[in-house]
């Protein structure tokens, strides 16, 4: 059983986005201190990479998918799908049984769409994080504060749904799950609430 946890964010979405950027950013710098990799898989040939990305110590860029990296009996059952629709919860015990967690790349929608049916239909085994969608950073985190640090589910503090409050009047709820910081705040990839606000801004301009 290989010591470190390989985690894999399949690509799904036909581009990658500022906020997936982001994203996948914290992701690799938060591998980084457990060791880990953090893989983006099934990268359109000559995709280019975010440079911030590259320079990141865990981050691997593939353009191999995940049933070809874990084919049918040459990694496979060790690999663990993080699926909202999972009859199981992830628990601290999966550590033992999974080397690789997989989730889906893609952004969060509100109601969801179940894209992750896209990685599910191909047999993976699934483990849900609970019944409230996250971002796929945050169920990274999450998964790792399970596996590696051995929290349960229900340890965790988690926010759901959390207000940004931009200056006296504007405010953005957000309708996700995240972990919540050491300073009651949601933990946010650096830089995210700058975009989400200025997103915000961009849709206000739109209205007139
Ligand atoms: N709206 C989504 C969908 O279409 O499936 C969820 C996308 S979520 C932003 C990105 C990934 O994070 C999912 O594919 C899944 O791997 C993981 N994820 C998010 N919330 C989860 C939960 N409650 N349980 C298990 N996995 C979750």
């Amino acid at each position: 059983m290989p010591e470190h946890k390989t985690y894999i964010v399949e690509h799904l979405d036909p581009e990658l986005g500022p906020w997936s950027a982001l994203e996948y950013r914290a992701i690799a710098r938060e591998t980084a201190g457990c060791d880990g990799v953090f893989m983006l898989s099934s990268l359109p040939e000559g995709f280019q990479v975010p440079e911030e990305l590259k320079q990141e110590s865990a981050f691997r860029a593939e353009t191999r998918g995940v049933e070809d990296l874990y084919p049918e009996g040459k990694g496979k059952e060790r690999v663990c799908l993080l699926d909202p629709a999972a009859d199981e919860d992830l628990n601290p015990d999966d550590k033992r049984d999974f080397d690789v967690f997989l989730f889906g790349g893609i952004l969060g929608d509100d109601p969801p769409r179940d894209r992750t049916s896209e990685l599910r239909k191909k047999g993976f085994t699934g483990r849900r994080l609970g019944p409230v969608q996250m971002t796929t950073d945050t169920a990274v985190r999450v998964t790792r504060m399970v596996v590696e640090e051995q929290y349960t589910l229900d340890m965790i503090p988690y926010l759901d749904h959390p207000e940004l409050k931009f200056g006296e009047k504007e405010s953005t709820e957000m309708p996700f799950r995240y972990v919540k910081g050491k300073d009651g705040k949601p933990i946010m990839p650096e830089g995210m609430v700058d975009l989400i606000k200025k997103d915000a801004d961009k849709s206000i301009d739109d209205l007139f």
